[in-house]
């Protein structure tokens, strides 16, 4: 008889773990209270971040922090109660952020980047998921030479290191692919080895559906408890009781609270983030995702219209949604590309699921045998669900693993 997992947590990361472990022979239910990819994987940017070797720091210079202080900044924001709530995290999150153990953590994080697009590529293929695909790259603009400099030094050191591969536009090869961006941006880093996703919630989907077809099931189901029995695991949900004898917790950000609850104080927090659709104006039209560096919000030709996103916002999980941080991105954007008409009724908001070194948690519990962990993706979950999928997938069934877990595992958290 196979043996039984439960996978709580239908997002890029759950969804991608599931589909390995029924790929290897388990008798696989994925667990979540809404479809597959409804949550914070279905709003985001939509990029297979390849170029993403180095993780997002937090600011130490003395002249970004008295800049994001004032609070009206469009690529980071706060909220006292938030930056309260998180302050043992966001604390952790600044030492680990220093320079030496920051080089320290880049080659790690790396690891799983690097074999970021092939293994989507395997569960593209899977299912059959080619048309949600666009692999022309994506666009990174300055409105500076200086910042443009530093970052083509730092664009050439991570093609030597990691592989990442990219080309330089100045102002006239810039307009040439973007005909309707406005002059501020003088030149662009153009991300040639990462994909974008014209509908990231549709690829979840699909990749569930892959799930399905090796013989894997969803649960519609709200979990409400969850515990250790004799033989393995119990959720109780909204609809009855699951049992199985293994269980993946891959809840995204909502993961902490099951960690909470059964006693694991793993530092995670939330950063939050918005987007809204525009029609474009006119016959406008946007090529590629397209990032104003500098200001922080990022341009996404999506299947819904152009999809704009925020930068991050410091707030805890349940803080009500703000705005401002969207509506100053809108109006930045609108200077630069014509947008039209916005095209849903609210703006989304998600809340990316980061710890405080940068790497997400990948590995057994360390004090409860049959559970298993899959969370903290931070800035790029869209990106390493499948390679968390398949590393995860093969330490449960004992096989060698594609990359060294050790960076990842739990137990980093309580030396
Ligand atoms: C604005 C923005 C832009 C981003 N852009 C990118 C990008 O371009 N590339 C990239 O790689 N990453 C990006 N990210 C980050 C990425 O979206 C996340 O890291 C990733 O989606 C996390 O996936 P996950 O599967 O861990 O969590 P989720 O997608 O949130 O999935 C967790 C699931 O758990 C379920 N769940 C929770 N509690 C329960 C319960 N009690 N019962 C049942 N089900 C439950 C939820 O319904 C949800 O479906 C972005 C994030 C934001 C906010």
């Amino acid at each position: 008889m196979a043996r039984t997992t439960l996978v709580l947590g239908a997002g890029m990361v759950g969804t991608s773990v599931a589909y390995h472990l029924a790929r290897r022979g388990r008798a696989v239910t994925l667990v979540d209270r809404q479809p597959p990819g409804r949550e914070t994987s279905f709003g985001n940017a939509g990029i297979i971040q390849r170029e993403a070797v180095q993780p997002h720091p937090f600011p130490r210079d003395v002249g970004t922090l008295a800049r994001v202080l004032p609070n009206r900044r469009i690529d980071i924001r706060y909220r006292p109660r938030g930056m309260l709530a998180a302050a043992g995290p966001l604390f952790q999150y600044w030492r680990h952020s220093a320079p030496l153990r920051y080089a320290d953590i880049v080659p790690e994080y790396a690891s799983l980047i690097m074999r970021s697009t092939d293994e989507h590529q395997v569960m593209v293929d899977a299912a059959d998921a080619e048309a949600l695909i666009r692999r022309e790259g994506w666009l990174e603009g300055f409105r500076s030479q200086r910042v443009f400099d530093e970052q083509q030094a730092v664009a050439r050191d991570n093609e030597t290191r990691f592989g990442v591969t990219f080309e330089t536009l100045d102002r006239s090869a810039l307009q040439a692919m973007e005909p309707y961006l406005g002059d501020a941006v003088i030149g662009a880093i153009h991300w040639t080895n990462a994909w974008t996703v014209v509908d990231p919630g549709g690829l979840v989907q699909a990749y569930a559906q892959a799930f399905e077809a090796e013989g894997g099931q969803c649960e519609r189901a709200d979990v409400e408890h969850l515990e250790p029995t004799t033989t393995g695991w119990r959720l109780t949900t909204s609809s009855g009781t699951l049992e199985a004898e293994e269980l993946v917790l891959a809840a995204g950000p909502w993961s902490m609270r099951w960690l909470r609850e059964l006693g694991y104080h793993l530092p995670m927090f939330p950063k939050r983030g918005y987007h809204m659709h525009y029609a474009p104006a006119g016959d406008a039209r946007l090529n590629h995702w397209f990032m104003d560096f500098e200001t922080g919000y990022l341009l996404a030709p999506m299947r819904a219209g152009v999809r704009l996103t925020t930068g991050a916002e410091l707030t805890t999980l349940e803080g009500r949604a703000q705005h401002g941080q969207l509506d100053a991105a809108e109006k930045a954007a609108r200077k630069l590309f014509p947008l039209g008409e916005r095209r849903d009724p609210e703006p989304w908001s998600g809340n990316r699921p980061c710890m405080p070194d940068m790497k997400p948690v990948i590995g057994p519990a360390p004090r409860h045998s049959g559970l298993w962990f899959a969370f903290g993706h931070g800035h790029q979950g869209f990106t390493l669900g499948p390679v968390t999928g398949r590393l995860l997938g093969e330490m449960m069934t004992g096989e060698p693993t594609c990359i060294d877990p050790t960076p990842f595992r739990a137990e980093r958290f309580s030396r």
